[in-house]
């Protein structure tokens, strides 16, 4: 191959090489534009797009404007008027500093600039086509700047063709426009789309009612403002409560600075403040701003600064695990900040009115309430009351059965003949309640238990006002889990009069020899004999004996698990089950010792233990409004 000599590149391919970066396609020139109109201060952005972006987009501001003097500098690279020294660079609060978007935008496209600065007389233009300057002079425009692209990479086919259809670039504007739109609630935004107007959105807004304009009510219920400060950081926003978690991921947006960001740290601290109480495949909503003094983090490590780096990310992470932790393991029953409510003292999904008759201030914090044992209640986990508590589960008093007037043919809900009503499928038994006569008070939050149903949920009342109900197998994992973790180093174990003996997989005795500290340390007390016999000398003291086979060979078979795993699983062994009728006493003590326990509102697996059902959740269900 024949050598070619070094030289300096023409200008216009410097842009298009350099628009390679920074415009991938209509969203990211979208983005630009309304970025610049933003740094210009404006108060309103209106945008126009026309065939997905590609073939017309305008976006029009009435921002500061360009003197007619520096037209031809703005689509010139590398000029701008955001940054003069290496220093600023560290200190950038504008949204533009590279002096690329224009030149760019404008090396790829046809480019028309117009502008006005207020007190000038006249407004200015210039036209460029595919970076040739064709034409500047005067123009009509009140004040602001009026940027109108036509033909995106018409001069550059190649990049035409890794171009969506028009609808998926219509619908990336109107994705990026509306992320940027939360962002500044104070500034007006309008998008019309193919001639349709999208949306219109006032200046001034709250966040709040600014986000109601893009996500349906029933997810803006379940969302709960939060704000945290650490020094000069600090994270505040909107987040959902895990009930409302969704498998859709694209409702988790951050902002650092006031700049949408799509950062793998700040997602992972998000997730991870959530995490064991929403399954996995789902996510919660959250909108995230994080403001800190613009030297700690670098913006300029992204040509779309879609990306960021920060100096700090451990104090970044750890606080906006702490900023989501209220909306992460909000209580179910006591719902403190809902920023949205259908009606006054009523809301769906969880979401009570805060004026409710459990205020923060009823719920003593789990950690006040003092041991289950030391207030002689619920003996599960709480070492010499163990077996007792376990064993009182085995041979439950009969509860004696009450019908409820509603039997299969009398349907409350739906058509008669329906199949669809929620009494319309199961045997009257399966709505009997256990006759606790007596609704019984609880010590806190106001509760009354009623009863149990289907041998699975508790019933309760809150204060007159909610029903609630508790499912019991996984309220009382929650509760040994908590035991398991307080007992933690101590590694108690039961002794076995008779060890049990099981033989062993090879590959079982292997997993055995891995796990031997950690279920050691859970109070398994073992022994091998031979090559293939594990003999069980000891269990947990949460752990029936007959179930201690059972769950080492579910511990051995799992190639999964650590000590948290198995935590997991021995207090899912160790749960009651559903199914299992409880006596009212022992329903009592249970949720007694739930309600003393931290982070009772989800079980190990991140399913809900409770759900509330206020009066217009009622209402709703009766189809009352
Ligand atoms: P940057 O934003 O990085 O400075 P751009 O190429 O996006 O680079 O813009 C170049 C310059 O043109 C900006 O620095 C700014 O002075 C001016 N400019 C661009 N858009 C506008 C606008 N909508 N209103 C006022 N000035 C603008
Ligand atoms: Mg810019």
């Amino acid at each position: 191959m024949t050598r070619r000599a070094i030289t300096l590149l023409p200008e216009i391919l410097c842009n298009q090489i350099a628009a390679g970066e920074v415009v991938e396609r209509p969203s990211s020139v979208l983005k630009e534009l309304v970025e610049n109109s933003l740094d210009a201060g404006a108060a309103r952005i209106d945008v126009t797009l026309e065939g997905g972006g590609v073939a017309r987009m305008v976006v029009q501001d009435d921002g500061a404007g360009i003197p007619p003097g520096e037209l031809g500098l703005a689509v010139t690279r590398h000029a701008t008027s955001k940054l003069s020294s290496v220093a600023d660079l560290f200190s950038v609060t504008s949204f533009g500093f590279r002096g690329e978007a224009l030149p760019s935008i404008a090396s790829v496209s046809h480019l028309t600039l117009t502008s006005r600065v207020r007190q000038e007389a006249e407004a200015a233009r210039i036209d460029v086509d595919c970076g040739q300057v064709l034409a500047e002079g005067p123009a009509a425009l009140a004040s602001g700047t009026r940027v109108e692209m036509r033909r995106l990479f018409a001069g550059t086919p190649a990049r035409l063709k890794f171009l969506r259809t028009e609808a998926t670039e219509a619908k990336r504007c109107q994705e990026a426009l509306t992320r940027m739109a939360l962002a500044r609630p104070d500034v007006a935004f309008s998008l019309t789309l193919g001639g349709r107007e999208i949306f219109r959105l006032p200046a001034g807004q709250t966040l709040a009612a600014r986000l109601a304009q893009f996500w349906p009510l029933a997810v803006l219920e379940g969302l709960m403002e939060f704000s945290r400060e650490h020094g000069e950081f600090k994270a505040h926003g909107l987040a959902g409560r895990p009930s409302h978690a969704q498998n859709r991921a694209d409702r988790m947006l951050f902002y650092v600075n006031g700049r949408p960001v799509q950062d793998r740290l700040l997602q992972r601290a998000a997730r991870d403040a959530y995490k064991g109480r929403i399954l996995s495949g789902e996510y919660p909503q959250v909108l995230l701003f994080l403001d800190l003094p613009p030297e700690e983090v670098d913006v300029n490590v992204h040509p779309a600064k879609l990306e960021v780096r920060f100096r700090d990310e451990g104090q970044v992470f750890a606080l906006v695990r702490l900023a989501l932790a209220p909306a992460a393991g909000g209580e179910v029953l006591s719902e403190q900040g809902a920023v949205y409510s259908s009606s006054a003292g009523s809301a769906g999904g969880f979401a009570g009115g805060s004026s409710g008759p459990v205020s923060a201030s009823a719920w003593p914090p789990p950690a006040q309430g003092g041991s289950p044992a030391a207030r002689g209640s619920w003996p599960v986990g709480d070492k010499p009351g163990m077996q007792r508590g376990w064993q009182s589960f085995q041979n439950p008093q009969p509860a004696r059965e009450v019908p409820l007037p509603l039997g299969p043919r009398q349907t409350a809900v739906g058509e008669a003949g329906q199949a669809s009503g929620p009494f319309s499928q199961h045997s009257p038994e399966y709505f009997s309640v256990s006759a606790g006569s007596e609704p019984r008070p609880l010590s806190q939050g106001g509760l009354e238990y009623l009863g149990q149903i289907a041998n699975t949920y508790l019933v309760l009342r809150q204060g007159g006002e909610k029903l609630v109900l508790v499912d019991q197998h996984a309220a009382h994992e929650r509760v040994i889990l908590e035991n398991m973790r307080r007992a933690r180093s101590s590694g108690d174990s039961q002794p076995l009069a008779l060890p049990v003996e099981l033989s062993l997989h090879p590959a079982e005795a292997a997993r055995a020899s891995e796990l031997w500290a950690e279920l050691r340390s859970c109070g398994f007390l073992l022994e091998m004999s031979g090559a293939d016999k594990l003999l069980v000398r000891g269990v947990p003291p949460s752990l029936p004996a007959g179930k201690a086979a059972e769950f080492l060979r579910d511990a051995l078979a799992d190639r999964t698990g650590g000590l948290a795993e198995l935590w997991t699983m021995l207090s899912c062994k160790s749960a009651i089950k559903a199914g299992q009728p409880l006596a009212q006493d022992e329903a009592m003590s249970l949720l007694e010792t739930w309600l003393d326990t931290p982070e009772r509102d989800f079980c190990p697996h991140g399913r809900p233990v409770a759900v509330a059902f206020g009066a217009g959740d009622l209402e709703r269900l009766f189809k009352r409004k």
